[in-house]
């Protein structure tokens, strides 16, 4: 019988697994994650009768395929939410997705008129070269006060390399049609021109949690079709002639060897690139050393006492404080807000070698603890319980000049012939989970049917998928 393996047991392993599980052929499907239980980024983790994601997952897409898929998958257990979130930023709390309104009565006057007279400064501009930085696209957009108050240093947190330096293909991923004259017709109830990425008013969420999804998912499955095989680390993936004929993985300890007919492959890019056998090319390896992932850590805090703020999330921009978002899980539930603990999560964006990331955990919840104290966002709460997440390479990064060292890699990869590349880590694509899952979904249709959807167009036409 020919045998599958997919690499991760996240939204994008399990859709392909999903998928290729319907068709009747005499296949069987190996699934090989490192994790203890499904859902990758996406998974949620149960503790003190609190669930907590990797940072808060919300779901929304424009796929109707996948929000059919959500639906059908968790039933009355998946519900709207309607979004409170807002940035704070030298003391104040400001609405997001931004109103103009709000921004004009927090700022102040000084800060009013600086931002006006800066985009319009920016908008006169006669002449402007293409933008190819964050920094120019976004203060072409908003001029540069208002990018240095509301896009600048959040950005700085979450790649943690000056914006000069992240590529403008990373705006026009999230920000797309965000515009000043948006913002402003917004305020007047106008519909802005198009649909911006960043305005999405409501999501869905399940009951426990993102990862709830997906265990559910992989509850599914037949077992005579599909094999889970957890705490299983991929290390090795030989080749010959241009194919996979072997995976090494690692379990409880010990080698295991898996001879597939086809992968698929959602391990970072750069992970499975230093794990084939024979090393590829030096030229190959040098890329994938060009290619960086942010590493993200999550300090879940549980506090007793009143409700600390009734947003989802708060985005932390003020410089004064490492902390980049703060998420209360008790609002993404209907009565939580009833309960008498709070479950938070502070999140915190590095690399792995920050000092940060080896902290201890008691040393990561007293620092959370005290950012949120001194941010104002608890006072008398009774810190009741906590633990830390730390999760290596969750964000492909998009430093300036990323693309030639990720093509290299690419076209490196499409010479293999029973090999492909889905999901977030696993294609360098800041995808989210509708996307991670399209790509799944679409590479197991390439496989079966000999379709050609084309992989690598997913969410690359800018047209994130958040409003309708
Ligand atoms: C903080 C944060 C917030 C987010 N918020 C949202 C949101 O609000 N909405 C949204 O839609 N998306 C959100 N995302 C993105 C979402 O998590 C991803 O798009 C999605 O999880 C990608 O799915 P994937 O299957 O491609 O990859 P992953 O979820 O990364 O799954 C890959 C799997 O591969 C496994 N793996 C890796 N290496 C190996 C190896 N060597 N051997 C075996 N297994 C391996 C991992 O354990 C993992 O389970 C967020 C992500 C983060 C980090």
């Amino acid at each position: 019988m020919r045998r599958i393996v997919i690499i991760g047991a996240g939204p994008a392993g399990l859709s392909c697994a999903l998928t290729l599980q319907k068709e009747k052929e005499k296949q069987h499907i190996v699934v090989l994650d490192r994790n203890t239980h499904p859902g990758g980024l996406a998974r949620s983790v149960f503790f003190q009768g609190h669930w907590f994601d990797v940072g808060p997952h919300r779901f929304y897409t424009k796929n109707p395929a996948i929000d059919s898929l959500w639906k059908k998958t968790l039933g009355a257990g998946f519900h709207p939410v309607h979004r409170l979130t807002r940035v704070l930023y030298g003391g104040k709390l400001f609405s997001y997705p931004l109103d103009a309104w709000d921004v004009m009565k927090k700022l102040g006057p000084k800060d009013v008129i600086l931002s006006v007279f800066s985009y319009l400064a920016a908008k006169l501009r006669l002449f402007r070269p293409p933008a190819e930085t964050f920094t120019q696209w976004v203060t072409a957009r908003f001029g540069y006060r208002l990018y240095s108050i509301f896009f600048k240093t959040y950005t700085e947190k979450v790649w943690g390399v000056s914006c000069d330096r992240i590529s403008a293909k990373w705006a026009v991923q999230r920000i797309q049609n965000l515009s000043v004259v948006s913002l402003v017709l917004a305020a007047f109830n106008i519909r802005p021109p198009a649909d911006p990425k960043s305005l999405v008013r409501s999501f869905y969420y399940p009951v426990r949690g993102s990862g709830q999804m997906y265990t559910r998912m992989a509850e599914t499955f037949g077992k005579e079709r599909v094999t889970f095989r957890y705490q299983s680390h991929v290390t090795g993936i030989h080749h010959k002639d241009r194919k996979i004929i072997r995976v090494d993985y690692i379990k409880h300890g010990k080698r295991v060897t898996e001879t597939p007919a086809h992968v698929f492959s959602s391990m970072p890019i750069t992970a499975f690139i230093t794990a084939l056998s024979p090393a590829p090319p030096k030229t190959v390896l040098a890329a994938a050393r060009r290619l960086r992932y942010r590493d993200h850590i999550t300090v879940n805090l549980l506090v007793r006492g009143a409700s600390p703020f009734p947003d989802q999330w708060l985005y932390i921009h003020s410089p004064d404080f490492q902390m980049a978002r703060v998420t209360n899980y008790n609002n993404f539930q209907p009565n939580a807000s009833l309960r008498k603990t709070h479950a938070l999560s502070v999140e915190y964006f590095v690399f792995k070698e920050d000092r940060l990331w080896h902290e201890t955990d008691t040393y990561l919840q007293h620092f959370a603890y005290s950012e949120l104290t001194s941010a104002g966002l608890l006072s008398d709460q009774k810190l009741v319980g906590s633990f830390v997440v730390r999760e290596a390479d969750a964000y492909p990064a998009y430093y300036l000049g990323y693309e030639k060292a990720f093509d290299v890699i690419k076209e490196y990869v499409s010479t293999f012939t029973n090999v492909t590349l889905i999901g977030r880590g696993g294609m360098y694509k800041y995808n989210n989970m509708d996307h991670a899952m399209e790509s799944g979904i679409h590479a197991a249709e390439n496989y079966q049917h000999r379709d050609a959807h084309d992989l690598w167009s997913i969410n690359e036409d800018g047209k994130y998928l958040e409003e309708k």
